[in-house]
């Protein structure tokens, strides 16, 4: 069981020698205890104490590494059952799968079209990153082939899907610098799938027909000094499927049941017959709690809101997403430009400056700290207050960029204009427009 913030305090060496980037002993401590810091970062540590709190602070779900190179990715680490409670950490990993027959210029093409699937949004760049390999006839030489091709030709990592230890063997020796996660170790082949995930440092997926037996296939594999493991308790109708996830996630949470306390794959391909059903289905687990979700393809329309979902449910509640207090030029601007002034939650930021770009009007975009609220809720918690927004504009230092003195304010903050205007004697405030997409209209006016 964890141990509390107190109950590790006593093991700690009580010196508050800020070693470990706090200032003290007892505030690492609270850290380890809530899942903030990593124990090696206190090297006092006894290894007595060691050896008890390396259990103790262990997170109830182990994070799993899968794959290399830039698309590495983290899945598990979980921490909490529903994501108000604090939020969940590794977004849910999207693969597509191929059979081990594709031919070398279908997979190229294919491989091809899954890579176009980029977005950007909030900064940030939503794709989904792993294929899967799916032996369809024990040909070892051809299982090897595909998964080489995917990882030397593209930046997907790769699952391999076999329960053939020898076919499984040839896959992981082709791509094992991509670090793939090995899927299929079952009762029957646990010792061998065992051995090839430990010789060669991969994850290893496990599968069982129910989450009792998972268990115990799961107690065999650790016992056999197996770390990361991903577990699929084989269930492929839907609502079993759910039920399974929960309770996956439950015993591992709640129950401090360690057998468990692993990712979690789940196959949308398996259970549907077409890839709107399974789309459906995979935003099932992208919420609850699929750590890795299995698709049959990927398609624009499908992989799109599923990106959206996983960046909305793996996004800290509690920390707004930001971009930075300043100037941004867009369009070029000059000093006869117009300026624009509004909060820093980054979705305003970028919904109104990929509006202003797509006007094509040179401007200046003024972005003032709202502790990322938006624009609304900003003025009406105080945090896009007249006289702030006022004073901002003064030192933000767009008065040395410009010839004017005009600035343009949110529509929804209309009501503000009155003490923008005293705290900016001289100057013309504007109301804009309440919504980004009347934007590029307001500015060719
Ligand atoms: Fe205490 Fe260790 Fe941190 Fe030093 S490094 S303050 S001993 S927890």
């Amino acid at each position: 069981m964890a141990l509390t913030g107190i109950q590790i305090f006593k093991l700690l060496p009580k010196t508050n020698c800020k070693e470990c980037g706090v200032p003290t002993c007892l505030a690492f401590a609270m850290n380890l205890a809530s899942g903030k810091a990593e124990l090696d970062s206190c090297p006092y540590v006894s290894d007595e104490a060691r050896a008890q709190l390396s259990e103790a602070s262990a997170p109830p779900i182990r994070p799993v590494v899968v794959g290399a190179g830039v698309r590495k990715a983290t899945t598990g680490g979980e921490t909490v059952q529903y994501r108000h409670e604090k939020t969940f950490y590794s977004p849910t990993l999207l693969a597509a799968q191929v059979g081990s027959d594709i031919s070398a210029g279908d997979l190229e093409a294919k491989l091809k079209d899954w890579n176009a699937y980029q977005f950007e949004r909030v900064g940030l760049n939503l794709r989904p990153e792993l294929v899967a390999v799916k032996d369809v006839n024990g040909d070892a030489a051809a299982f090897a082939a595909v998964a080489k091709q995917i990882a030397d030709t593209s930046e997907f990592n790769v699952i391999l899907m076999t329960e053939d230890a020898d076919v499984m063997k040839a896959g992981a020796e082709a791509c094992a610098f991509k670090r793939p996660l090995l899927f299929g170790a079952t009762e029957a082949n646990a010792d061998a799938m065992g051995a090839i995930a430990k010789d060669n440092d991969l994850p290893l997926g496990i599968k069982a027909d129910s989450i009792d037996a998972l268990t115990a296939l799961s107690e065999k594999l650790t016992g056999m000094g197996l770390k990361d493991l991903v577990l699929d308790p084989g269930s492929r109708e839907p609502k079993q499927a759910n039920e399974d996830m929960i309770a996956i996630r439950r015993a591992a949470l709640k129950d401090g049941n360690r057998a468990v306390g692993f990712p979690t794959i789940a196959f949308p391909c398996e259970m549907a017959s077409n890839l709107d059903a399974e789309t459906m289905l995979a935003a099932m687990f992208v919420a609850k709690y699929g750590s890795i979700v299995v698709m049959s393809d990927f398609a624009g329309e499908s992989v799109f809101p599923l990106l959206l979902e996983r960046l909305n449910i793996f996004t800290d509640p509690q920390r707004p997403m930001t971009v930075t207090e300043g100037i941004y030029p867009i369009n070029n601007p000059d000093e006869n430009s117009r300026v624009l002034v509004t909060t820093n939650f980054a979705l305003t930021y970028f919904i109104v400056s990929g509006e202003i770009e797509a006007s094509k009007v040179p401007t200046w975009l003024l972005i003032k700290d709202s502790e990322g609220l938006s624009v609304l809720t900003a003025w009406a918690a105080g945090k896009f207050a007249g006289d702030d927004v006022g004073m901002f504009v003064k030192k933000s230092g767009i008065t040395d960029k410009i010839k004017h003195q005009e600035i343009v304010i949110p529509g929804y903050a209309a009501a503000i204009v009155g003490d923008v205007e005293e705290e900016l004697p001289g100057w013309t405030i504007t109301v804009g427009p309440r919504e980004a997409a009347h934007i590029p209209g307001f500015l060719r006016a």
